[in-house]
């Protein structure tokens, strides 16, 4: 058999790899505390579950769906982004149904870039932004989002000739893996950026609702001029802990939707029609969900921070996301040795931050997808094995 170059140019999905080695830690006969993949461990909300089971029944909804996503749907993600960012989007042309937003976020490197065109991607970032660009036969280009620049890119420091070959620009905030939001006046920036150099930009904004002390992230959207030039993707993956009944969402530039929906229609079918369904209602009525969820994120935060602040280190509270991103202690070497120790010694497993880019080296990601008595354990391994900045 031989395989594609394609195939042979890109590095086995990161939480894959992540698998193997808890694999391994398990058969040896440890008892693991995994704060590694950021997959919420709360329940998919009743009021979900109880509509899914009246939607299945109707055998209507056993067929393909429409490409785009139910009308139904869609008018439901139009009432969501008036509702929660104030921003209309026109549910026949600014919407688009998504497999899961990792499905549309892997697809839109194939509309948008042709063969050696540069895709500018936050480092650290979502790994799948990087491998997808090199899938569509585009050329990553790492923009440093560090703590150095309070984890905002400095889009003025892409040399001129890498912005020129750009066609478009991902962002994440609330951001996976450094739980960082951007100030407006980067959104502003982004958005001259943008219009300036032609670039599109490719906003995910998976955590949307993942946030604490009322500090809720925006939407590039609500800038103005930001549907001139941005794409949303929205998930309901970790707003209603939904990750393995896949549905998301693009909103935006009717452009840029229409185009994803045209590689979307030659790839896949849509989404199974009782899923969109069912989640309409708790769509429009989602405050006491998030509240009660974020309650449990931010009690769950503070025993992280905090415990780990008890253990030589300085680190602040996110304001959005259930990810700390910690640089590793002093004493050890890089991350992935770090991590490797860490698993071995106290059966704590997070994430190396190198795993999301080079720029992530000297970092480790903790994802509180944990119940509180498992990360008041962590905590207590850690000082059990002494394990401090
Ligand atoms: C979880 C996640 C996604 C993908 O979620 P889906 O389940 O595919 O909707 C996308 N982007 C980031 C940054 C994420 O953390």
């Amino acid at each position: 058999m031989k395989l594609s170059q394609r195939i042979q140019s890109i590095p086995p999905y990161l939480f894959a790899t992540i698998d193997e080695k808890k694999a391994e830690a398990i058969q040896k006969g440890l008892d693991i505390i995994d704060l590694g993949i950021g997959d919420p461990d709360l329940p998919t909300p009743d009021q979900i579950i109880d509509a899914m089971t009246l939607a299945i029944r109707n055998p209507s909804n056993h067929q393909y769906p429409p490409y785009q996503g139910t009308l139904a749907f869609r008018e439901a993600v139009s009432r969501w982004m008036l509702r929660r960012f104030n921003v209309s989007v026109d549910p026949k042309q600014e919407v688009l149904s998504l497999i899961g937003s990792k499905e549309g976020i892997a697809h839109s490197f194939l509309a948008f870039l042709d063969e050696g065109d540069v895709a500018l991607l936050p480092d650290p970032g979502y790994p799948a932004y990087h491998v997808n660009a090199l899938i569509a036969g585009g050329v990553p280009y790492s923009v440093p989002a560090t703590e150095a620049t309070g984890y905002e890119p400095d889009l003025d420091a892409i040399p001129l000739d890498v912005v020129a070959k750009a066609k478009l620009l991902f962002l994440n905030y609330p951001s996976n893996p450094t739980g960082a939001v951007a100030s407006d006046a980067f959104f502003e920036k982004a958005i001259r950026f943008a219009k300036q150099h032609h670039i599109l930009i490719c906003m995910d904004l998976a955590y949307s609702e993942v946030y604490f002390e009322g500090r809720r992230p925006r939407s590039i959207l609500e800038f103005p001029g930001g549907k001139d030039v941005a794409i949303e993707f929205h998930t309901l993956s970790k707003t209603f802990n939904m990750t393995g009944w896949r549905i998301g969402m693009a909103v935006g530039n009717a452009t840029a939707v229409q185009s994803l929906g045209k590689i979307k229609t030659n790839m896949d079918s849509g989404i199974f029609k009782a899923i969109q369904e069912a989640v309409i209602p708790a769509m429009d009525q989602p405050d006491a969900i998030i509240d009660a969820q974020n309650a449990i994120y931010q009690a769950r935060r503070d025993i992280i921070v905090d415990g780990l602040n008890g253990l030589g280190w300085s680190l602040s509270k996110p304001s959005a996301t259930f990810y700390i991103w910690a640089p590793i202690p002093r004493w050890a070497t890089n991350s992935a040795e770090f991590t490797i120790d860490l698993l071995d010694k106290t059966g704590i497993l997070v994430v190396p931050g190198n795993g999301y880019g080079a720029l992530g080296e000297g970092y480790f990601r903790i994802s509180i997808t944990s119940p509180t008595e498992r990360l008041h354990e962590a905590i207590h391994r850690l000082q059990t094995h002494q394990i401090r900045y």
